[in-house]
């Protein structure tokens, strides 16, 4: 105790007259225990719904549970002080929190998605606690043999002492995105019970079918009104999402002519499409597929290959993280059409490539990446810069105008039955969204 007033009275001094204390901690005598029971809390009651979403639904949201959760986060943000709180007809909820300081700030969003992945049924999920973990496999279900085995879940040697929830077996658990919800809602309770922190305008949203990838582009941006946003729907601790693949997509289709008897196919007009298009397949380069890449390098790869006739349609994807490494990969996928092309010079191929998303790096002001990594250290976190392998909501998001980096949530095993949420993970992301919400409210609105 003697140690926190000596520490409040010497920042008190060097801000001068007037100033507060400006460190939220100090200024909020954060208590970390009850942020952890709290934490605890929220997210066993909140993976108790089954939110799970469904691909083939035409409609936002695309199913009913999305909607309950979203009317019972919004009588909770109420609860606690929020402002506007708000559901759409597309079971999006937003809300306000205003400012408590004078000092005009930007206004900073948090936002996080309710629904769970398609993989695993989210129905009657049972979570347990498995508090201090001492090591080795968790087991989640001895009966059906469910076991989280520490080898293959290699961030769980960071996780000793920490308290792991996990489901019961049979269904997932939901930590992906129920940490983030519950972070950004024990945030908002934080700062109802200390007004006394000093902050600028806060914007929350909560969103539906982020694993469909239908429900953030509902979001009325222009209407939000936040100047920055951060989704908290990552991984481990400190990690830090500034950067998705850039995605295209592909069409080859080639023409042949089989209407000749194969039997007489020789020194005739024959010419085989579907060989044509396992040919390209082929002299595609296997150092540029998915499994033969990971980091930083992007691949190709075809999903899809329909014979009708004579002609044989293939599509795929191309995945880069820089334009250089995508014009490489295209001139791959041009050499091969032209190889394909002077092998068959009796069949005609063509190839068509078009735009699905762009690395949402470009988007993302340096001041968002640079205050975030200052929060983490601040809080004794090291910063981890991450490249997510494919789109996130942010991505959707930066470019409709909000940028959106994401936050780590403390969500592992994500989209199976192993999925499990470390509190002391969420508890430093909340500690993270805290201290950055106090680094914004000391920078000035342009
Ligand atoms: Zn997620």
């Amino acid at each position: 105790m003697k140690k926190l007033l000596a520490a409040a009275f010497c920042c008190t001094l060097t801000l001068g007259v007037s100033a507060q204390v400006t460190d939220w901690k100090i200024a909020t005598k954060y208590d970390k225990k009850s942020a952890k029971e709290q934490l605890t809390k929220r997210f066993t009651h909140y993976v108790t719904f089954d939110t799970q979403s469904d691909p083939l639904a035409t409609k936002v949201p695309s199913t009913p549970g999305q909607v309950r959760l979203a009317k019972e986060l919004a009588k909770e943000l109420k609860k606690y002080g929020a402002k506007n709180v708000q559901v759409s007809a597309n079971a999006i909820v937003t809300a306000e929190i205003p400012a408590t300081s004078n000092k005009p700030a930007p206004t900073v969003a948090f936002i996080a998605h309710m629904d769970t992945a398609r993989e695993v049924s989210g129905k009657n999920v049972k979570p347990q606690t498995h508090k201090d973990y001492k090591g080795g496999d968790i087991v989640i279900n001895a009966q059906h043999n469910i076991v989280i085995n520490a080898q293959n879940s290699p961030q769980l040697a960071q996780a000793i002492g920490h308290d792991i929830i996990t489901a019961s077996g049979g269904t997932l658990l939901g930590a992906d995105d129920k940490t983030g919800v519950s972070i950004i809602m024990t945030m908002v309770q934080y700062l109802y019970d200390h007004p006394q922190m000093q902050h600028g305008p806060i914007k929350i949203a909560f969103t539906p079918d982020e694993e469909v990838g239908t429900g953030v582009d509902k979001l009325d941006v222009a209407k939000f009104g936040a100047d920055y946003a951060y989704t908290v729907d990552g991984g481990a601790l400190g990690e830090l999402t500034n950067e998705t693949f850039t995605g295209k997509a592909f069409k080859a289709v080639f023409t042949g002519n089989r209407a000749v008897h194969p039997g007489f196919a020789m020194n005739s007009p024959f010419e085989d499409n579907v060989l044509m298009a396992s040919d390209f397949h082929t002299l595609l380069p296997r150092q540029s597929r998915p499994e033969t890449t990971s980091g930083h390098r992007g691949y190709i790869y075809l999903d899809i290959f329909q014979t009708q006739g004579d002609t044989t349609t293939v599509e795929g994807i191309l995945r880069a993280f820089s334009d250089e490494e995508m014009n490489a990969l295209l001139a791959q996928l041009n050499q091969a059409l032209r190889t394909v092309k002077a092998m068959h010079n009796k069949g005609t191929a063509t190839l068509e490539v078009t735009d699905e998303y762009r690395n949402f790096n470009e988007k993302l002001p340096p001041l968002m990446i640079s205050l975030a990594q200052n929060a983490m250290t601040q809080e004794g976190i090291k910063p981890v810069l991450h490249a997510a392998r494919g789109g996130t909501d942010g991505s959707i998001l930066s470019f409709k105008g909000l940028p959106a980096p994401d936050l780590f949530s403390g969500q592992f095993n994500v989209h199976s039955e192993r999925e499990y949420a470390d509190v002391d993970v969420m508890e430093a992301s909340l500690r993270t969204v805290l201290r950055l919400i106090s680094l914004w409210g000391m920078q000035s609105k342009n």
